[in-house]
């Protein structure tokens, strides 16, 4: 893998189902009981169709019914969404390994620009394999 397609690919951003701000607040409200698709999705304000076709696939907590309904805990779902969406912000030391799917301790690192854009190339401390990640930029405090 190129270090540029290592860069645009190490940001495991998901954005696909991603709550506004009025849906993040009305996740409070669930409660420690279990919801069926409709019932979750109309306390969030979202459609039934987003928790069946993205928060289930990408491995929300559920489980099935006696009818094989999908039936989410609401306080497991929150907290599942909140992990799930959270920003990744790695410290200067890190970067998100690919292969194992998680922010790792840099090892190694040398720092690289391309075009005008620098950025640090790295061993993943856990699996050796290639890492990388941007140099964010720091913003000058007035
Ligand atoms: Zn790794």
């Amino acid at each position: 893998m190129s270090e540029t397609e290592l860069l645009t690919r190490s940001r495991p951003i998901v954005r696909k189902g991603r709550l506004n701000g009025a849906q993040r607040n009305r996740l409070r409200r669930l409660l420690n009981m279990m919801y069926t698709t409709n019932e979750l999705a109309n306390e969030i304000g979202v459609s039934p169709r987003m928790v069946r076709r993205v928060y289930v696939p990408l491995g929300c907590p559920h489980t099935r019914n006696q009818q094989n309904h999908i039936m989410i805990n609401g306080v497991d779902f929150r907290d599942w969404y909140q992990r799930m969406y959270k920003k990744r912000s790695p410290a200067e030391d890190e970067a998100f390994c690919l292969i194992c799917g998680d922010t790792v301790k840099m090892v190694d690192p040398s720092p690289k620009e391309l075009d005008g854009l620098s950025y640090v190339v790295a061993k993943c401390s856990n699996c050796g394999s290639n890492i990388a990640r941007f140099i964010d930029m720091v913003r000058k405090k007035i």
